[in-house]
């Protein structure tokens, strides 16, 4: 696997780790498990890396140096991906011939790499895109950046270049489709997964004890990466507007707002404080830096409902981790959203991002305790549709068949 912009061994919730990181480390464990070894190719942001790091059993995670270690940003990184597609051909070059079987890379610069190494090891490249520029810019949070035409072309080459596509959702392959000219029989949907044995319900009671949280409150959770993308400030609006209308509430309302910053044109916890402030809420807003997976599984297991009111997500993995702990989840009806949430029976979708029509939703979890059980069980019941190791499996029919079509193209 080729991941160039992010290690899978960061912290996903702050700067450029997030979903992606989870799935390319949870897909690699499985694959491990079905016998298939996987290094993992990222780029060194540290020195003080080793070159290789056995991140679970059968899963390598290579260093590769490329361009200064700290302070690259994403924008950057274009420049570094000819050093860094050497660097992988070389280490490719010192195992003995064959080593690889397919090359499977995430995001449009993995991408590229990928397509290198493709044809210097005669292997299948699968591609998975995570995230589409040209998906993103036309669902812009105001005053977010759009992202490069040469981002844009980069992707378009990449979709050109991969004999396999993976789509999270049926949407994003009609994206792929659509807006990338991709050959309809060479795309594929396979859903990312949660981690069931960790994402499980558990007893609020005591999820809110251990995270200091009054046992009657109720917890109002945003869960993610700090970015106009994300839309926290759709969810602090829609609690200053829920709270004008129902003052008595202030006293029970906690929202606490777990990730850290992330991207350009960000919104720094710093500004979202500041927002909190401006609208009279600070008392009821909790701030808390990215926790790993276990701790997460309790924040949800605390929230009343989680809330992701996000402009984009290519599948939305808090929300499907959410719904595996029982917890329904209020989210945005956009991308893979419409596929993580049923709408009415695992959480409800929203057409907006109107503070007031989200304030409202609130409303109806907040005060109908009836509703809020029937979606707690409906989003239980919704979690078994995604499972890492389905995840795997499907990826792994992926590469056989990419290996097939490969050797009838030989023949
Ligand atoms: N996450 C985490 N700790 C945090 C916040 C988030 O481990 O404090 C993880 C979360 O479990 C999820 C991922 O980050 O798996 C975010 O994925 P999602 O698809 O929701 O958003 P993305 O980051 O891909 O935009």
């Amino acid at each position: 696997m080729i991941s160039l912009h992010t290690s899978p061994l960061d912290q996903p919730g702050t700067g450029d780790a997030g979903g992606m990181n989870v799935y390319v480390v949870e897909v690699a464990k499985r694959l491990a498990r079905h016998g298939i070894e996987v290094d993992v190719f990222t780029r060194a942001t540290s020195s003080a890396l080793p070159p290789v790091v056995q991140a679970h059993d059968g899963v390598a995670v290579r260093h590769v140096h490329a361009g200064p270690f700290e302070g690259l940003t994403k924008t950057e990184l274009p420049a570094q991906l000819c050093v860094f597609a050497r660097e992988v051909l070389r280490a490719e070059a010192v195992q003995p011939v064959g080593h690889y079987d397919v090359v499977h890379s995430h995001y449009w610069l993995s991408g590229q790499v990928g397509a290198l190494a493709r044809d210097r090891w005669r292997v299948p490249l699968i591609h998975s895109m995570h995230t589409m520029a040209k998906v993103k810019n036309a669902a812009l949070a105001a005053g977010d950046a759009p992202e490069p035409a040469a981002r844009i072309i980069g992707e378009e080459q990449v979709v050109e270049a991969a004999d396999m596509l993976i789509a999270n959702t049926d949407l994003e392959a009609k994206q792929l489709i659509e807006l990338y000219d991709a050959d309809p029989g060479r795309v594929e949907v396979v859903h990312p997964g949660v981690d069931l044995d960790v994402f499980r319900p558990a007893d609020r009671a005591a999820a809110r004890a251990a995270l200091d949280l009054p046992a009657d409150a109720q917890v109002l959770l945003f869960v993610g990466r700090i970015q106009p993308l994300k839309a926290p400030d759709v969810l602090l609006r829609a609690v200053a507007e829920l709270l004008h209308r129902s003052p008595g509430l202030r006293s029970r309302l906690v929202v606490p707002i777990v990730g850290g910053p992330s991207g350009s044109g960000l919104d720094r916890p710093e500004s979202l404080a500041a927002l909190a402030a401006e609208l009279g809420i600070t008392d009821v807003v909790r701030f808390v830096p990215p926790v790993d997976q276990a701790t997460l599984a309790r924040w949800y297991a605390a929230a009343t409902v989680v809330a992701v009111p996000s402009y984009n997500e290519s599948f939305g993995l808090v929300a499907a981790e959410a719904q595996a702990c029982g917890t329904p989840v209020l989210a945005a009806a956009v991308g893979g959203l419409t596929t993580v949430v049923r709408d009415g029976r695992s959480g409800l979708l929203l057409d907006t991002h109107d503070p007031r029509d989200w304030a409202a939703a609130l409303a109806r979890v907040v005060d109908d305790p009836a509703l809020r059980d029937r979606l707690a069980a409906g989003a239980l019941d919704q979690a078994r549709e995604f499972s890492w190791e389905a995840t795997a499996a499907a990826t792994l029919d992926v590469y056989r068949r990419a290996r097939a079509g490969m050797r009838e193209a030989a023949a």
